[in-house]
């Protein structure tokens, strides 16, 4: 029967051999859940939970056919029936669920974060300090072997499909690109040489597999790289897989080492589709839109208007299990929407820890939080409604415990309501509220607006929990002229309460010091569109030359702004790692300046003087902007010790340095469901 909200995404497809209930999949994500000790029970919960979620098709993260093709040590190779056991569990629960699901298969090449690493060409890639050792003509037969044993192994496991890597930057895109191909042989030189490697994968697991496993190929549907693939290469590259036996195609958009923002929250929904519709019109299998598709309304009109036959959403999967459910009884407005950070997932993965999820702290964490009711229901008083008291208040009433929650300010939110107002971020962080706004009605806490929540009160009150979730204070440095009417703290100015001169010296390089940068010098009218971002990062949607590179657009932008810092170590350094080089190369361009190492001498009606190396310097300001970090505001805590009365603090409240919504979210929700 039609969806009656979203009738062509949640129809049903075949792919291949394999009729799926609808057209959302579930893209590949790299968890780093299979390099700890319980990893198969965790995957499996992991996996389980999002196909009871009502996911179409869920695709595994990547697992290499051979050893050399491997993440990192420890990661999983699938190359021998020993193998099986740890693959079994994971199909059985996204059967259990009702999807389909796919192995993704991925030689990782230059990319490798280990020391045997081989690829087409002996070379480094520029995001890898590791030197590759050139395949030699048998190697290349081997591996080409090797990826036909492991989809016949990924059969016997049950698996219902196979995705192919081959977009990215992986070792499929480093034999197609004249980029990272040097090769003389065969496998090099002309078009139809570096194709050869993938269209041989692609015919010889078919030959081994036979009709009934799905074969999916992600194509690089746009390598953003110089030395990549053009637009007709691309599609003679589809139409070359299509015929050696390919049931769909899924698209990836650029490789890791890209300078091309491709996923992160400033990249507009839904920027890249262009790049999938362009192969659809020249294949005739179903092909698959990617990248930055994070609700279903968008998803909807991707496949309604035949752009795409079906998408893929990664990332939205780590922040709602349930959002195809959701989506499919017109509750899409209780979806916990993917805010694009990176932070709790991509960075984790970077930093080589498991990934998990800002607005969802429980992905890849499925089993610390077993569905057990509390011994008893109790009576908690939740201060402060910003992340952490959402998060807390929320999960504790889900739990059945009656909660009060306060907010002396006259709407929900607290950081949340500056993160909103910074260009780029508005998109997202404003669901993020709408979905908090909506959990707390659901789950019936007692919302008090307008109230400062006195000590007394509290404890007179008798809560059997009392949480102080009241956050953070805006640091103000002590130096001669802080009280000079030119010096204005972070908080007024995003909040539009400071008039903010053209020249501007930011005090402090840290991510409000970034993000009031950009407010300050954004000439443009908020939220940039397709057009807008794909001409300032240079991005040609007709790909017509190498890479679908071409020249970036200068932004226009206004003001004079200079950041400064004490440290001497890289301004902006303690940004997200896969975030913060999107945000320095946009204010550099936008003509912002730093200086590190300095001292702050004092303010006056000239400006700001500092030292630096031992000389002397006036930054002519109209304006100082206080961006200088935070110390917690655990004034209630204290006051309620000084009752007797007993408190736990969270957030910021408790820790204000390196304080942020993910350590926010995660403290407030394992706060709650400790409580019982
Ligand atoms: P932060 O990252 O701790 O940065 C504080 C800045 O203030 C530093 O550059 C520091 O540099 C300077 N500073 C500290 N104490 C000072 C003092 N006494 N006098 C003068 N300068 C001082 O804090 P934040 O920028 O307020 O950000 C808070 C949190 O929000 C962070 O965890 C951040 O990750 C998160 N956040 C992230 C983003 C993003 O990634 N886009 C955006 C917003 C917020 P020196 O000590 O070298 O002078
Ligand atoms: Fe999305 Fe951020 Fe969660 Fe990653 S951490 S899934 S980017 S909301």
């Amino acid at each position: 029967m039609q969806n009656a909200y979203y009738p062509v995404l949640l129809s049903p497809i075949q792919i291949g051999a394999h009729a799926l209930r609808n057209r959302v999949v579930m893209g590949s994500l790299h968890t780093r859940l299979e390099n700890e000790p319980d990893a198969i029970p965790r995957l499996a919960a992991f996996y389980g939970a999002r196909a009871q979620g009502g996911v179409g098709l869920i695709i595994t993260g990547g697992t290499s056919p051979n050893f050399a093709g491997r993440v990192e040590d420890g990661a999983q190779v699938l190359d021998g029936v020993d193998k099986l056991a740890e693959h079994i569990p994971i199909v059985q629960a996204a059967h259990a669920g009702g999807a389909k699901i796919a192995l993704q298969v991925l030689h990782t090449g230059l990319y490798a974060k280990h020391n045997e690493i081989v690829g087409p060409t002996a070379m480094r890639s520029p995001i890898n300090p590791r030197l590759a050792r050139e395949l030699s003509s048998a190697e290349i037969e081997q591996t080409i072997e090797d990826y036909a044993t492991c989809a016949a192994l990924a059969q016997q496991a049950g698996y219902d499909g196979i995705e192919i890597m081959g977009s990215e930057g992986y070792l499929i895109t480093q034999f197609t690109a004249s980029r990272t191909n040097k090769r003389t042989d065969q496998w090099g030189g002309s078009f139809e040489n570096r194709i050869r490697f993938p269209v041989e994968v692609v015919r010889r697991i078919r030959q081994r597999v036979g009709a009934d496993l799905m074969l999916i190929f992600r194509i690089s549907a746009i390598d953003l790289v110089e030395g990549g693939l053009t637009g007709d290469e691309i599609n003679r590259l589809a139409i070359e897989i299509e015929k050696a036996g390919i049931d769909a195609i899924n698209t990836g958009i650029g490789w890791h080492e890209s300078t091309v923002p491709t996923i992160a929250t400033s990249v507009p929904r839904g920027a890249f589709v262009f790049a999938a519709t362009r192969i659809r019109q020249v294949v005739s299998v179903p092909v698959i839109a990617s990248n930055r598709i994070n609700m279903p309304d968008l998803a909807e009109s991707i496949v309604a208007s035949g752009q795409a036959d079906m998408v893929s959403l990664a990332r939205p999967f780590l922040a709602d299990p349930d959002f195809v459910a959701k989506a499919a009884s017109g509750r899409t407005d209780e979806i916990n929407t993917c805010i694009a950070c990176n932070q709790a997932c991509l960075d984790m993965i970077f930093t080589h820890r498991v990934a998990s999820c800002l607005v969802n702290p429980k992905a890849c964490h499925e089993t610390e939080f077993p569905d057990t009711p509390p011994r008893a229901l109790r009576r908690i008083a939740v201060v402060g409604s910003g992340p952490a008291g959402l998060a807390c208040a929320t999960t504790a009433a889900d739990r059945g415990h009656r909660v009060d929650l306060f907010e002396a300010g006259d709407q929900i939110g607290g950081q949340l309501n500056l993160a909103r107002r910074i260009p780029g971020k508005e998109q997202e962080f404003s669901e993020l509220l709408r979905y908090f706004d909506k959990r707390l009605k659901n789950s019936g806490v007692q919302v008090h607006l307008g109230v400062t929540a006195e000590a007394g009160q509290l404890a007179a009150a008798g809560y059997d929990r009392i949480v102080i979730a009241t956050g953070i204070r805006p640091r103000r440095p002590d130096f001669p002229g802080i009280d000079h009417p030119k010096v204005v703290s972070y908080l007024d100015v995003i909040l539009g309460r400071a008039t903010v001169g053209e020249r501007v010296a930011i005090i402090g390089t840290g991510g409000i010091a970034y993000d009031v940068a950009e407010l300050l010098t954004e000439a443009g009218h908020g939220q940039q569109d397709v057009k807008e971002f794909l001409a300032l990062w240079g991005v040609d949607p007709a790909i017509s030359e190498s890479g679908g590179l071409t020249r970036p657009q200068p932004e226009p932008h206004r003001r004079d702004v200079t950041l400064l810092q004490r440290s001497h170590a890289k301004p902006g350094a303690r940004l997200g790692k896969s975030t913060g080089w999107i945000h320095r190369a946009r204010l550099s361009g936008r003509g912002v300046k730093t200086v590190s190492g300095c001292t702050y001498d004092r303010v006056d009606d000239a400006g700001l003087h500092y030292t630096c190396d031992g000389k002397q310097h006036l930054l002519q300001a109209d304006t100082v902007i206080l961006c200088a970090g935070q110390d917690p505001d655990d004034r209630l805590a204290g006051a309620l010790a000084g009752r007797g009365a007993q408190a736990e603090l969270i957030g910021g409240a408790r820790l204000a340095s390196e304080l942020d919504a993910m350590r926010a979210i995660d403290e407030g929700t394992r706060l709650a469901w400790s409580i019982d």
